[in-house]
């Protein structure tokens, strides 16, 4: 397995993760197959969209505030459930087609770890 750090900038970010992935895969040997790229988090997830035009990372961080608001009739204590709904909505992890030792995106395409409740440092595994 790889691991690597991500340092997140803010509370709510995409943070584009895909040269750090395609590094890790370099480093695992995968020339051929599926990587599994994991957030260990409750409160970031792992995804995979745009990277062409910086405004669909904004739009989609500023629609996941609107579907669920950072202060609401949450009970849990730490004052962080929307960061773990919006987590469960992205998913922790994603799956990347290897050929040739590269990760196959589209060409729009970037891997992202999903940020609710930054700024942390933050961790992502990388197997396959
Ligand atoms: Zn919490």
């Amino acid at each position: 397995m790889q691991e690597f750090q991500v340092r997140t900038p803010q509370r709510e970010t995409f943070q584009d993760i895909t040269d750090q992935v395609r590094r890790a895969v370099q480093a695992l040997g995968v020339t051929e197959g599926v990587v599994t790229v994991f957030s260990p988090h409750t409160t970031a997830g792992v995804t995979i969209n745009e990277g062409a035009d910086p405004d669909v990372v904004r739009d989609m961080t500023a629609h996941f505030r609107r579907m669920v608001p950072e202060h609401c009739d949450f009970r849990h204590l730490e004052g962080n459930s929307d960061a773990h709904i919006k987590t469960t909505m992205t998913g922790t992890s994603v799956q990347v087609i290897v050929s040739e030792g590269r990760p196959m995106l589209g060409t729009w395409q970037k891997i992202y770890l999903a940020e609710f409740d930054g700024p942390r440092t933050r961790t992502v595994w990388v197997q396959g």
